[in-house]
């Protein structure tokens, strides 16, 4: 080591961080889901004000972040019992394999496949992850890993804007907002595209207005339920507007959810959806981020299984299939969008980023592979089909979780998560403190009820402490129950009204030892008793 670098002792410092991981590990079903009000505070005070002039070197920095810093975050958000947003947790195998990525600290920007295999190997995980949904790979040439769902629903938005003005009857033939800038033609109906959608994600405005289309209800228009069926498309009165929109030439993106945020609840539509895109010409985007794995019980695979007849499809990483932040991916049937936004005329690629792989021919490849699996030299370089240049190699904790538990782990990872879910909401249904909001165990046979899936939403009742005639009902339970520390759960609103939301997402959750400690605190808070906490 040159003497200026302060090293320290990096070997006990690495051991000091495994079996601090180790620890942590072993009592993850026993740790406070979060921390104490006095540890955040502790950990705050204990920051540097400024940066000083001289560093304190690894093994100092690694024994104040374990022993100083950790404290004061999340004690256990990839426990068995935290249940907020859509988390997961992460897999034994993916934090081994994420703590190799970081150690390798290797760039997938470039396809070097003479020099690297880390482009294949993201190619191959991502025809893996189609091989776990049972969707054909060659029906998804364009795939890439990203971010998270936010950032694939931004790369589905600007392929779909993309695709729909390249056949604008309003604009020259094959314009691209990528190449040429917001469209100014006088006839073009304004706005030139719509998204129409039900519940869509927050992350879909975000996206919409990243890529220029607007993020406002003049372009994203939710208008259009069964009356029947609230998750699911009216059927008529998409066709409808899909036919009017047509004769004045604007492009539509339909934007299908699959897995409602808020109830975990699935359309019964999504193969008609399709159809009618397809005939119309509009532009299906799918955001399956958590619900597009939840056909993986096979009982709900009815509600999933057309996510093939997507245009483009946003499904997470970093959610139910319990691998690290940050990881999400997406695909789309046209290559070819993603390299017309991301790869800009080869006149001004900077050379350096040019492969060189034309040169000799990419290793053979066995002749069994599936139709649709790519060779390593034919990967496209990940920073023409993407928005980074430098990226992590987050392939390689994703590969490895679907290596060390194949299809059947992850089917049993979210058979059991669901059905954890709907024992909680089978307790909550005959519940006198509370009032289940995505109804009733017997969904299966009810057309118009919501299929729940893994997330149980409920308020409170007149008879708890937490009355619905109170405004911030919702949030005052929902703080009760995650001050118990024992579990940890989020505040939204349905239909116009506050109300709490678990969800059920990481492989770590176990009725035998979790579901009485989550009743226990339900049943505690909801009577206004004393709520045992954890230390
Ligand atoms: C979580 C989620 C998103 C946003 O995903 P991130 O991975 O947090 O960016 C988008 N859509 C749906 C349906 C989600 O559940």
């Amino acid at each position: 080591m040159p003497s200026s670098a302060p090293q320290g002792d990096v070997g006990s410092s690495l051991n000091q961080v495994i079996s601090h991981i180790l620890h942590r590990n072993e009592s993850l079903d026993t740790l406070p889901t979060v921390p104490s009000s006095s540890s955040i505070e502790s950990t705050l005070s204990s920051l540097p004000t400024s940066l000083f002039e001289k560093g304190v070197g690894t093994s100092e920095t690694t024994s104040y972040l374990i022993d100083k810093v950790l404290p004061g975050i999340l004690q256990a958000q990839n426990g068995p019992r935290y249940y907020g947003f859509v988390t997961g947790g992460v897999t034994p195998a993916a934090q081994l394999a994420d703590i190799l990525s970081t150690s390798y600290d290797e760039n997938v920007q470039v396809n070097l496949h003479q020099q690297t295999a880390s482009t294949a190997i993201e190619q191959r995980t991502l025809e893996l992850i189609l091989d776990l949904l049972d969707i054909k790979r060659s029906v998804f040439m364009g795939r890439t890993i990203t971010t998270g769902a936010t950032a694939s629903n931004t790369l589905g938005l600007a392929c779909a804007r993309d695709h729909l003005l390249a056949q604008s009857p309003h604009l020259p033939k094959g314009y691209s907002w990528a190449r040429d800038g917001p469209p100014t033609s006088p006839t073009l109906p304004s706005p030139p595209i719509v998204i129409l959608s039900l519940h869509p994600h927050f992350s879909i405005s975000k996206a919409a207005s990243l890529v220029g289309l607007g993020g406002g209800p003049k372009v994203i228009q939710t208008v259009l339920s069964d009356p029947e069926d609230e998750l699911s498309f009216d059927l008529e009165k998409l066709e409808e507007r899909l036919k009017v929109e047509k004769e004045v030439g604007r492009g539509v993106i339909v934007c299908y959810g699959l897995g409602e945020v808020n109830t975990g609840g699935f359309g019964r539509n999504l193969d008609k959806v399709a159809e009618l895109s397809r005939e119309y010409g509009a532009w299906l985007h799918v955001d399956g981020a958590f619900g597009g794995f939840a056909g993986l019980m096979p009982e709900l695979s009815e509600y999933t299984k057309h996510m093939d007849k997507a245009d483009s499809l946003t499904l997470d990483g970093h959610k139910w299939l319990n691998v690290p932040y940050d990881c999400g991916l997406f695909y789309t049937r046209y290559t070819s969008s993603l390299t017309n936004i991301f790869q800009p005329p080869s006149a001004s690629a900077p050379a350096y980023l040019a492969s060189n792989f034309t040169a000799t021919p990419g290793l053979p490849e066995s002749s069994d592979l599936p139709e649709g699996t790519v060779s390593a030299a034919d990967v496209p370089s990940p920073l023409f089909v993407n928005i980074e240049n430098s990226r992590r190699f987050r392939a390689l904790p994703l590969l490895a979780s679907l290596l060390s538990l194949g299809k059947e782990g992850y089917r049993d990872i979210v058979t059991r998560n669901i059905l954890f879910a709907r024992s909680v909401a089978q307790w909550i249904s005959e519940s006198k403190s509370y009032e289940l909001l995505n109804p009733s165990p017997s969904y299966l046979s009810s057309s118009g009820a919501i299929i729940p899936s893994n997330i149980v939403l409920f308020r409170a009742t007149g008879d708890s402490p937490f009355p619905p005639s109170d405004p911030s009902a919702s949030v005052k339970l929902t703080k009760a129950i995650n001050d118990s520390r024992r579990m940890y759960v989020s505040a939204t609103s349905w239909r116009g009204n506050g109300a709490v939301r678990m969800a059920v997402s990481d492989y770590l959750t176990e009725e035998g030892r979790d579901l009485g400690i989550v009743l226990e605190v339900l049943e505690q808070v909801g009577k206004g008793e004393e709520v045992v906490r954890a230390n």
